[in-house]
């Protein structure tokens, strides 16, 4: 519901003066800013101009009223003399619609009427229809000032509307020159994070470098290891094999006979021969393997015949009663793709573990096809493995403590494991410390 505050007549360019007067005066009443207060009369003033050049004049209200969402606007309705042309009003300069809420021209009774209307603050004093009354009353009492005196009120507001646009201005220096100062502090921040950035990025490459030149340190040193060992190891073996045939002889019952004491030196000097043969083939057996000296000779290898075969030569190793060497017959069909002679040496090997660290209870071979793979297993009842050695044991030359008085070298398994991998499988062991030991060769049925 509309309150009209103040009816004014725009009659003659005096007018102008009046309604851009009456407009603040209205505006501050109903509790406007001052800065809305000069917005309002400048539009009221410029919309005032162009009625009284293009409709001979018009009739001025101010009134309260709400906008579509109920809050309180002050508006001000100017009714031209003679009808504007097209029933259409369109103010000379955008810049007047931007100082209010709404200008625009509407239809009031039939008439074109051209409307403003600027949103009076929440907080502005509360606006009961008796303060209405009397704001009304005073307003209707105020006597006009003079065309001067307008001009006089106007003259200060744009003095300080351009004091305002200075400070601004002033304002905005500063603030160009703090951005300034911000810029410059990112870039010197982004400059020395590149920086930094770059030198530790020079340090990785370093690194990789240093990295890449100790491996092939190493990878060279580990070659030159192996070609050592396959070359002292061959050298040994000559005269070791000598030293074995020598004794035979020495003990042979066609030579000169010899004193009882003698005959048991001989028999030392033999078998410590021995097992410096034993060892020296085994480190030729895996220098030869590291060096990649070894090619598996592939075929459709016989699981039935290889596990015959070890059954028959492994039996005369079963010296002890309490144990019981079982060899499964594999299932048919039971060939794969492998190299006959690597397998059977892997497999003999860990039998042949198994029957050294039993005491009683059984050694088993066992033979599994899943899918595309064989699963061959040696289970034995022994003396078994701490967890925490399960990886170590596959070591060169490493033994568990307390183990080494059955004989050995420590080279069997790493030499075991090679072999499988190289026949494209894998060698795990799990094993429970005095529940025995089970050593799983996996191996792919196409070949590698
Ligand atoms: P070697 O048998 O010549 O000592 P290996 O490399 O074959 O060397 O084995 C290394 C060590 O692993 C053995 O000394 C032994 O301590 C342990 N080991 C291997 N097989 C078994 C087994 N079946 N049961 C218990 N311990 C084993």
């Amino acid at each position: 519901m509309s309150e009209p505050l103040l009816h004014l007549a725009l009659r003659v360019e005096q007018d102008i003066f009046l309604v851009r007067q009456r407009g603040r005066e209205v505006a501050a009443a109903v509790g406007l800013e001052h800065q809305d207060q000069v917005r309002i009369a400048t539009a009221l003033s410029e919309v005032a101009r162009e009625l009284l050049r293009g409709a001979d004049g018009a009739d001025v209200t101010f009134a309260l009223d709400r906008d579509a969402v109920g809050r309180r606007v002050l508006q001000v309705d100017l009714s031209p003399l003679r009808p504007l042309p097209g029933g259409r009003y369109e103010p000379q300069s955008g810049a007047v619609a931007r100082l209010v809420d709404t200008l625009r021209a509407v239809d009031v009774e039939g008439d074109t009427v051209v409307r403003m209307s600027r949103r009076v603050p929440d907080h502005a004093e509360e606006l009961t229809p008796e303060r209405v009354g009397q704001l009304r009353a005073e307003l209707a009492e105020r006597a006009p000032g003079s065309a001067l005196d307008e001009l006089a009120a106007q003259n200060s507001q744009l003095i300080s509307a351009l004091d305002e646009v200075r400070s601004q201005r002033d304002e905005l220096e500063v603030l160009n020159s703090e951005l300034q100062e911000t810029n410059q502090g990112v870039m010197a921040l982004y400059n020395q994070l590149t920086e930094e950035l770059e030198e530790t990025n020079r340090g990785v490459v370093a690194l990789y470098a240093e990295l890449e030149e100790k491996s092939a340190q190493l990878r060279a040193a580990s070659e030159s290891k192996s070609r050592f060992l396959a070359n002292v190891s061959h050298e040994l073996r000559a005269p070791v094999t000598a030293i074995i045939g020598l004794a035979r002889l020495l003990a042979d019952s066609a030579s000169d006979p010899l004193t009882g004491e003698q005959a048991r030196q001989v028999g030392l000097i033999r078998s410590s021969a021995g097992d410096l043969l034993g060892l020296v083939n085994e480190l030729l057996d895996l220098a030869k393997a590291e060096s990649g000296r070894i090619e598996p000779d592939w075929s459709e290898v016989d699981l039935r015949a290889v596990f015959g075969q070890l059954r028959g030569t492994l039996r005369a190793l079963t010296t002890r009663s309490e144990v019981e060497l079982v060899v499964e017959e594999p299932p048919a069909p039971a060939t794969l793709r492998s190299d006959e002679v690597l397998l059977a040496q892997v497999l003999r090997n860990l039998l042949h573990n198994g029957l050294k660290f039993t005491e009683r209870g059984e050694v088993r071979l066992r033979a599994e096809r899943r899918g595309e793979r064989w699963t061959l297993s040696v289970t034995d009842t022994g003396v078994g493995i701490p967890p925490e050695l399960h990886e170590r044991i596959f070591e060169e030359f490493y033994q568990v403590p307390g183990t080494t008085r059955v004989g050995g070298t420590g080279l069997g398994l790493p030499y075991a494991r090679r072999l499988v991998t190289l026949l494209g499988g894998t060698l795990e062991l799990t094993s429970e410390t005095g529940r025995g030991s089970r050593f799983t060769v996996v191996l792919p049925a196409g070949g590698a």
